[in-house]
């Protein structure tokens, strides 16, 4: 953090400060990462109270304490009437204080791609802060905020959102000059109702945008309308993921896909065109990459800042990371997460290698009422693909490998499954792709990790 006193940090959270004034650099919330002199804030969740931590904080070596109880302690204490907006009010004014050029990410899948994505092309020009791995809550994103140092000349942000409300919350922190929604899919539906309820959650985003922020639109989401009709007084650009889009500003063209599964095509922007060759693959990606040109050239990327850095990125973890494990067999561990949609996007690059395809997929959860029929969709797409197999492990995905015909298995027993999946590696002469997918409860990082080693 950039260094204030407690005095000014009492003034941005309407606290009082008792005891003396001191310099602070550093925020912490949780004892554990507590380092010397950092101000510690007690937040209150659902497991636990941060109150009860003030004198584990203390012997730590807490600087002060924010706090909303009445708490024991020799440090100085700053009291607010709640410490989770005190934190909130903390992000906002040192991100006010710092001013970088800012870009927010919400969306159903893809919001920690485009992060990274816009993430490679920025620092390219300056110092960029970018959200930690998924620090998206109404948490996470005032810390990520606290980080910010004079030194930063761009925020990249990404939004996540559980409940109604919550992305209307951290964007009015953040107040970016640029915001997106990736897409809406149908992902945490337990939440928002229905796929309408998503977009509308999402559309929150734009609600934060400085006065002469961008709104970056997806020209073919279904609910690029909705959008659109909430966007009538902003400046607006349009992205297509798609190959061609008349209507969008920024599309790729003469997409090719190279034997790695990554893509090579013509960037089109306002600005021009630019060759792309992107380090990540899957056809998602090219619209992920088509969103991420649209975002930085709007803080100031050039095109050859844009090809440089796409091409130049690395894997983001557990997200389609293609592996070669042993001489004819490749994995494709998207075991990070799963919706409806990611798995979709997963599939497409599955289909589009030769030889055997097997997919192996676990349960994708918080998908409501309709978890069954979502399951079902999924199945049939990855026939309709061209699969060769689906295995599937976990109460629900046993919908998808039912409708999938016989070709499709299912499995209780992690053991089970890998047993079965050995026996039809070791029946295969053909090149095998397998991709390995499933939401994060589903744990199929294991089952990848597994596969990898046993190959
Ligand atoms: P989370 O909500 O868990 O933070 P996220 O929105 O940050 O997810 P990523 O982590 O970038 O998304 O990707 C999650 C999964 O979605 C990955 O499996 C990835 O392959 C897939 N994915 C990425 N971009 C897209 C996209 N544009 N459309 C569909 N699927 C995508
Ligand atoms: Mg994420």
């Amino acid at each position: 953090m950039i260094t204030k006193s407690l005095r000014w940090i009492a003034q941005q959270v309407n606290g009082e400060l008792t005891g003396s004034d001191a310099m602070v650099t550093k925020v912490t919330t949780d004892t554990r990462e507590l380092q010397k002199g950092d101000l510690y804030i007690a937040l209150k969740g659902e497991r636990f109270n941060g109150h009860d931590f003030v004198q584990t904080a203390e012997k730590e070596g807490a600087c002060a304490i924010i706090a909303s109880e009445p708490v024991e302690t020799s440090l100085s204490v700053i009291q607010v009437a709640d410490t989770k907006l005190a934190l909130g009010l903390l992000g906002k004014a040192v991100k006010d204080c710092v001013n970088p050029k800012t870009i927010a990410i919400t969306g159903s899948s893809g919001k920690t791609t485009v992060k990274e994505m816009c993430a490679a092309i920025l620092s390219r020009r300056g110092a960029v802060l970018a959200t930690k791995g998924n620090f998206n809550n109404d948490i996470g994103v005032p810390l990520t905020l606290l980080e910010l140092k004079q030194e930063h000349e761009y925020a990249v942000l990404e939004l996540g959102a559980n409940h109604l409300g919550e992305i209307a919350y951290t964007t009015d922190l953040v107040k970016p000059d640029v915001a997106t929604i990736v897409n809406a899919a149908a992902s945490h539906l337990e939440g928002f109702g229905s796929l309408f309820g998503v977009a509308r959650a999402k559309s929150e985003i734009f609600k934060g945008l400085t006065q002469h922020g961008v709104a970056i639109v997806n020209a073919d989401s279904q609910f690029a309308p909705f959008w659109l009709g909430k966007l009538k007084q902003r400046k607006v650009k349009q992205f297509s993921p798609t190959e061609y889009n008349a209507t969008a500003d920024f599309y790729a063209k003469d997409i090719s896909l190279s034997l790695d599964g990554c893509a090579e095509f013509l960037l089109c922007t306002p600005d021009g065109e630019i060759d792309i060759r992107l380090a990540l693959p899957g056809q998602h990606n090219i619209g992920n990459a088509m969103l991420a040109a649209a975002l930085t050239m709007e803080v100031g990327a050039t095109l050859e800042d844009i090809q440089d850095g796409l091409a130049n990125m690395s894997q983001v973890k557990g997200r389609l990371n293609v592996k070669q494990i042993a001489p004819h067999i490749r994995l494709l561990d998207d075991s990070y997460n799963a919706n409806v949609a990611s798995v979709n996007a997963a599939i497409d690059l599955l289909s589009s290698f030769s030889g055997r395809r097997i997919l192996v997929l676990g349960d994708m959860a918080e998908l409501g009422q309709k978890s069954r029929y979502y399951h079902e969709q999924v199945g049939l797409y990855a026939k309709e693909k061209g699969i060769d197999n689906l295995m599937t492990i976990g109460v629900l995905s046993q919908t998808a490998s039912a409708v999938f015909g016989e070709a499709g298995i299912h499995h209780t027993r992690t053991e089970d499954l890998l047993q079965s999946l050995e026996a039809t590696l070791a029946a295969e002469f053909r090149d095998i792709t397998l991709l390995v997918k499933g939401s994060r409860s589903a744990r199929m990082e294991d089952v990848a990790a597994a596969i990898e080693a046993s190959s």
